[in-house]
């Protein structure tokens, strides 16, 4: 029966110990210089936010009481996600205007845009000649299904994101 048994002198065993020693010394160094010498690269969202570029393209939201029913957004719409419908306004009613004026001569019976469809390449909001479809930059619209992505911006719920995104900036901290 032979038995093999590795043997290693003196100076080898020195020599892996320091080896050892330096290279986890070496790595530990380069480790704790990106823990205290460099800037974080990550954020402690969402109480901390980054600030978005003015002309970031977020949330689509159509500000409906401005809102002339041309339907220029959606033929613009490279992805035909954006459906409207309307009536015109019966004779004899009082004929609305918008904020800049423009006379609301149609009633606008649907306004929905699929956001699970849609590219966010802003043309639609570049044609509207009311700019009451715009960008908003709220970016906190995760849904469970696709189907909960398909907004109707004639439904109360819809409406009432007014106040929070249009015209607003987002309060952001340093
Ligand atoms: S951003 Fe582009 S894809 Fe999205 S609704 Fe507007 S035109 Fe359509
Ligand atoms: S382009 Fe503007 S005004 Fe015309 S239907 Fe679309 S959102 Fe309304």
């Amino acid at each position: 029966m032979s038995t093999n048994v590795e043997t290693v002198s003196v100076k080898e065993y020195f020599h892996s110990l320091y080896e050892g020693v330096t290279s986890t010394v070496k790595g530990m160094w380069i480790t704790f210089k990106y823990v205290w010498g460099h800037k974080a690269v990550s954020i402690e969202y969402p109480e901390v936010r980054e600030v978005l570029p003015a002309n970031a393209r977020m949330r689509l939201f159509n500000d409906v009481d401005n809102c002339i029913s041309c339907n220029m957004c959606a033929i613009a719409c490279p992805v035909d996600c954006i459906y409207i419908s309307s009536v015109p306004r019966p004779a004899g009613q009082e004929v609305p205007k918008t904020d800049d004026g423009t006379p609301m001569r149609q009633v606008l019976t649907q306004y929905v845009i699929d956001t699970a469809l849609c590219c966010y390449c802003g043309l639609c909001t570049t044609v509207c000649p009311t700019e009451s479809l715009t960008h908003s930059n709220d970016y906190e619209f995760a849904q469970y299904t696709l189907g909960d992505m398909k907004y109707d911006y004639l439904s109360p719920e819809v409406i009432a994101w007014k106040p929070r995104i249009v015209g607003k900036e987002p309060v952001y901290r340093k």
